[in-house]
């Protein structure tokens, strides 16, 4: 029996908690932050919040009887990420991180690349008047001094101040591209600023923001954190349960 800990809050760790629940040779347990109040919650056994870094981590690993790490949570989430790549071979643990490829630019968009919220907030601010933020509520500081500039702010839970220069539309995704669409035609957006999270769930709003013409802001994903050179990565979920069936195997031989 392998003991798998799912790090988690995304689309894909729900899709992989799912995938295992009915196994026999494996018991998994997915993890999240426990940012919002009510997450989506995976199938299976979950543990909610914070481990308190990586060294208690990889206590909770060894405690757990852990035999895999997958480390499936979303691509700017690089604090959890940093922990799980030091936490999974300090506890002897095998690690695999699934990570959705990033978004493509076509031929018809008209992409910004920027490294962080501030070159964000100010590639926003030469670009437009009226300015939609896809970006969480974490990074939302970055762009309180555009004072002289209509923000809107996509958001799932309110952030804590609501920055005052901002209209705030509370919603979770997935969306449509119908509904994308005419969100950024009646609010006249001129300037879409997203982080390239990837994956189809929320890609409506490139293909709206393609289609009405209007320039994208997209803030790069973090680098990769220290950790081994070997640590592998796999784009989805067959790649994970491949690499989960060859452990095992090994395991077994
Ligand atoms: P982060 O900056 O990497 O996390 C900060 C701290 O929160 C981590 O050091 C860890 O605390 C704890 N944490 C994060 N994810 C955890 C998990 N799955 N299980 C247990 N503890 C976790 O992460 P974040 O950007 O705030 O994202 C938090 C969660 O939301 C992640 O699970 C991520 O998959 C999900 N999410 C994030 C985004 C995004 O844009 N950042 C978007 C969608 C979903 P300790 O150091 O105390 O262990």
């Amino acid at each position: 029996m392998l003991r798998v800990l799912i790090l988690g809050g995304t689309a894909e760790a729900r899709v992989l908690a799912a995938a295992l629940a009915d196994r026999r040779d494996v018991q998994c347990v997915s993890s999240l932050a426990g940012r919002v109040s009510r997450p989506r919650l995976p199938v299976g056994p979950v543990r909610i919040g914070g481990f308190g870094g990586p060294d208690s981590l990889a206590d909770w690993l060894r405690a757990n009887g852990i035999g895999a790490v997958i480390d499936a949570t979303h691509p700017y989430a690089a604090g959890i990420r940093r922990s799980a790549l030091l936490a999974a071979p300090a506890a002897g643990t095998a690690y695999l991180r699934l990570e959705r490829p990033g978004w493509i630019e076509g031929p018809q968009d008209r992409w910004h690349r920027t490294v962080g919220f501030e070159a964000a907030a100010a590639a926003a601010a030469g670009l437009g008047h009226r300015i939609f933020l896809t970006i969480g509520r974490q990074n939302l500081s970055a762009f309180t001094a555009l004072h002289d500039r209509w923000i809107l702010a996509r958001v799932v839970e309110d952030p804590d101040p609501v920055p005052p220069n901002m209209t705030l539309l509370r919603s979770r995704g997935p969306y449509s591209l119908d509904s994308e669409t005419s969100l950024m035609a009646s609010h006249r957006i001129d300037v879409l600023v997203t982080k390239d999270s990837g994956g189809p769930l929320t890609e409506p709003k490139l293909v709206a923001a393609r289609s009405l013409g209007i320039p994208v802001v997209m803030v790069d994903r973090p680098p990769a954190p220290p950790g081994p050179a070997d640590a592998a990565v796999v784009p989805d979920v067959a790649g994970v349960l491949r690499w989960m069936d060859r452990l095992i195997q090994a395991g077994s031989g």
